[in-house]
């Protein structure tokens, strides 16, 4: 078959809820992907954040296959080896005491958010459900991480909203102290905002919010579906502000690319799920733990997060000295390997050229281009992809 009778078959046979791209990925290695044509395309997207080792990485693709030869799926009525191994692992190293495992990111954030709420009422606080989240924040695309998500253009249509969530501007420490009352149960947070435009948040901003959830006697949630796995060049976001939440969500990156979110929290919040409370069927299953401690031990391997900070820095440099010389760029902005330059203009037509160059990159909040490389990206890759950028920037007189 035809490019052409797979795109019909799409809009024939699949849900009309996606903006895709002309173009059908079909196999890829390291930081390139291959489509159907046989074109080849440096991959800056990463399935949004969601393939940190990048394509057919030996050791997570032998992993797989070796979980997959002995048992896939048995339900969390047993125990599960790879599960209890990655709960320890991913405990060991954050501040968290427990991991529950589901399968994506608005799960994870759903999770937390039920989490939240149970905690205070089995302190018989039964008013102080109430969750308090940024503007411009994406928490995920069910009724309640909907209700969570601080932009109205994915919230419009699905009304009524599910009560109890309210926003402020990020980084608006006054505007958070107004709005957390002792109804509050918690302050949910991306550490830094990834789909609103990858949005660090002001010096020592995430350390007062702490301070604050503290003095009201709130949870401290932090969003670590996009900024964690290494990303930033440290295991989770939070470690470069110093401060430790009592929740944190996962997703995106933690199985490189297997469907997997977890739930982390501390002893004493953890202790408000008991069994009944809290499930799901495929959650942490044996093929998705196995994915995960692969990426995970990959990622704490001796170096690996260094050289992301490493080259984190080389790409930050390199869009720096880019938006010296092209005005069209008002600002480049993230952490590690979460880059982003936002312009003046759109920036979708941008990425469009940039993929009939070669380059895969996205574009989110409109003018943002995000750059999301496997965090296994060389400087070589990383001056490739510049160069296309710069070319294209050319193209449109934004000198
Ligand atoms: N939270 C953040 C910060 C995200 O960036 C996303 C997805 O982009 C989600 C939650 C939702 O994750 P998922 O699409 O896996 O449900």
């Amino acid at each position: 078959m035809e490019l052409d009778d797979f795109k019909t078959m799409n809009m024939e046979y699949v849900f009309n809820t996606y903006g895709r791209a002309p173009i059908m990925l079909v196999e890829g290695t390291g930081c390139r992907v291959r489509d159907s044509l046989g074109r080849e395309y440096l991959d800056f997207v990463a399935g949004l954040a969601a393939c940190p080792l990048g394509h057919g990485h030996p050791r997570l693709a032998a992993a797989i296959a070796e979980q997959a030869g002995k048992l896939i799926h048995v339900s969390n009525l047993f125990h599960i080896e790879p599960q209890i191994l990655l709960a320890k692992l991913l405990t060991e190293n954050s501040f968290a005491n427990k991991a529950f495992f589901c399968n994506s990111g608005a799960e994870a954030n759903e999770g937390a958010i039920k989490l939240a709420r149970k905690y205070f009422h089995d302190r018989g606080q039964h008013e102080r459900y109430h969750i308090v989240t940024m503007e411009n924040s994406f928490h995920g695309r069910t009724l309640a991480t909907l209700a969570a998500t601080g932009q109205t253009k994915y919230r419009n249509g699905f009304e009524p909203h599910m009560p109890g969530f309210s926003h402020v501007p990020f980084g608006d420490l006054t505007a958070l102290q107004n709005a957390v009352s002792e109804r509050t149960a918690a302050v949910l947070i991306e550490p830094i905002q990834g789909e609103g435009g990858v949005r660090v948040p002001p010096d020592r901003y995430l350390a007062q919010v702490k301070e604050l959830c503290n003095r009201m006697g709130c949870l401290l949630m932090f969003d670590e579906v996009q900024t964690g796995m290494g990303r930033t060049g440290k295991l989770f976001a939070y470690e470069h502000f110093d401060v430790e939440p009592d929740v944190m969500t996962l997703a995106k990156g933690i199985a490189g690319g297997v469907p997997m979110g977890a739930l982390l929290a501390t002893d004493e919040v953890a202790a408000a799920f008991v069994p009944g409370t809290h499930a799901s069927t495929f959650g942490g299953n044996p093929l998705s733990c196995a994915a995960a401690l692969a990426v995970v031990r990959e990622i704490l391997s001796d170096g690996f997060l260094e050289k992301v900070q490493r080259r984190g820095d080389y790409l930050r440099s390199k869009l720096e000295h880019l938006a010296e010389r092209r005005d069209i760029i008002a600002e480049v902005r993230g952490v590690g390997l979460m880059q982003a330059i936002d312009l003046k203009v759109l920036g979708a037509d941008f990425s469009i050229k940039m993929r009939d160059a070669g380059v895969l990159v996205n574009c989110t909040s409109e003018t943002v281009l995000r750059f999301l490389p496997p965090l296994i990206v060389t400087e070589d890759e990383i001056d490739e992809m510049v160069a296309v950028l710069e070319s294209i920037l050319n193209t449109e007189g934004g000198a």
